[in-house]
């Protein structure tokens, strides 16, 4: 065995701009870090070309956001509404990938019928999704040469910001941890209190709470999965909560 291991981490979330990992899938970061799970956000960008803020501004504003959470986190240097799958762009994540160690990845739905009504549909999130989940593929081969790391073998890939109208494949009750992901998403103050004319809070719990009523509780993530999921017997029970 030769080359580069950093720490691992149980989970890797990755997302393309500042604020998509809080408003995607937040209030799960928090009940994962509480729970006693090793978490690290990578943000491919730092949300440049966005209308509100600045890179200065998105970057402290995200750094915050995950001091609240209390993750790890790292910026990537992919240009914000550049984002493509290109080979490039997938070495890069598996390099990110093989240094951190992952049992799973959470990326952005590589796919959305919808345009531009709908956030899952920006062309960087896709992108995102589809980046990560060709990394999650390749990480492994020890032939796909990227610098000195050894390969690593991520255990499942799961994608948030589930288009409007598409059932998740399973949902993760943060009822308990709400306080904090208001924080979280608060942190990114340049885009709450900008974004659908300033209501972009109700637009998020509105989610939130759909999908919390899915599993009668008040708010809940909820995230596709490509492949079947493994479940236990006794998760079939409701034991999971
Ligand atoms: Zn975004």
């Amino acid at each position: 065995m030769s080359g580069r291991v950093g720490t691992p981490v149980d989970v890797l979330a990755f997302g393309a701009h500042p604020d998509d990992l809080e408003f995607g899938m937040g209030g799960t970061l928090v009940r994962m870090v509480r729970e006693g799970l090793a978490v690290t956000e990578v943000v491919l960008t730092r949300g440049e070309a966005g209308t509100y803020g600045d890179p200065d501004i998105r970057v402290r504003e995200q750094t915050r956001a995950a001091e609240i959470i209390g993750c790890g986190l790292r910026f990537m240097d992919f240009r914000d509404g550049e984002v493509e799958a290109t080979r490039e762009g997938v070495v890069k994540i598996v390099e990110v990938i093989r240094e951190l160690r992952p049992r799973i990845c959470f990326a952005p739905v590589e796919r959305s019928p919808y345009t531009h009504r709908d956030r899952a549909a920006h062309p960087d999130h896709l992108a995102t999704g589809k980046l990560v989940k060709r990394a999650c593929r390749l990480a492994k081969f020890r032939k796909f040469i990227t610098r000195d790391a050894e390969p690593h073998l991520v255990g499942s890939m799961f994608f948030y910001m589930v288009p409007k109208g598409v059932l998740p494949t399973f949902v993760v009750d943060f009822s308990d941890y709400y306080d904090d992901w208001i924080r979280a998403i608060s942190a990114h103050e340049s885009q709450i209190t900008n974004l659908r004319g300033g209501d972009l809070r109700s637009y998020l719990e509105a989610y939130k709470i759909l999908y919390g009523s899915f599993i009668d509780r008040k708010y809940a993530d909820g995230f596709y999965s490509p492949e079947p999921l493994e479940i236990a017997p006794s998760a079939l029970f409701g034991g999971s909560r």
